[in-house]
């Protein structure tokens, strides 16, 4: 069986678009080289405001990677929205993928019924789920897109 736990937090590092997509990616980073060794895999939404982050793995290191997360500065407030246990991961092959919103993803989330502002204190884990597996075929079409192009 498969742990995972989607919580939300608030980002506090101020900043405009550049910034914030710089704490992403040292993030993301970070979270890739840990979550490699502890055998999580998942997704990290961002829309400026909030993170929204699904951890999936073994339910130990699921917690352990949480708690640390919880502590760091970056942001605050960490609710965990649902844990439940799984049959197969959802993510098997992001040890931890990462999306912005940026005018470019808008459409996968107005296809989510989310137009301006996300408000994740409203969102349920399954309607979380859902955004994070289409933005994750965004992020895998784009980057097919550039390989093929470069
Ligand atoms: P390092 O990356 O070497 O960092 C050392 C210390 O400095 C840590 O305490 C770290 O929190 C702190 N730190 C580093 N950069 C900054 C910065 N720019 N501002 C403030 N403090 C900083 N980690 C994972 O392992 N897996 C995840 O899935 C994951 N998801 C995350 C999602 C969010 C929304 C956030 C904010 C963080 C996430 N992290 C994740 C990062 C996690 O909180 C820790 O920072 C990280 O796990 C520590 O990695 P490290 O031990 O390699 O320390």
């Amino acid at each position: 069986m498969i742990h995972q736990l989607v919580y939300y937090s608030r980002n506090t590092v101020p900043g405009g678009d550049r910034a914030m997509l710089t704490n992403l990616r040292e993030i993301v980073s970070a979270s890739q080289r840990n979550n490699g060794r502890d055998g999580i895999t998942g997704f990290l939404i961002f829309d400026k405001t909030w993170f929204v982050q699904i951890l999936e793995g073994d339910r130990a290191k699921v917690t352990e990677t949480y708690n640390r997360i919880a502590r760091d500065t970056r942001h605050s407030g960490t609710t965990i929205i649902n844990v439940r246990d799984v049959e197969a991961r959802l993510f098997p092959n992001w040890t931890m993928g990462g999306a912005m919103r940026t005018p470019e993803v808008q459409e996968v989330y107005l296809q989510h019924g989310i137009g301006s502002a996300m408000d994740p204190v409203r969102l349920k884990s399954t309607q979380i789920v859902a955004l994070a597996l289409d933005l994750q075929a965004f992020e895998k079409a784009k980057r097919q897109g550039q390989r093929l192009a470069s």
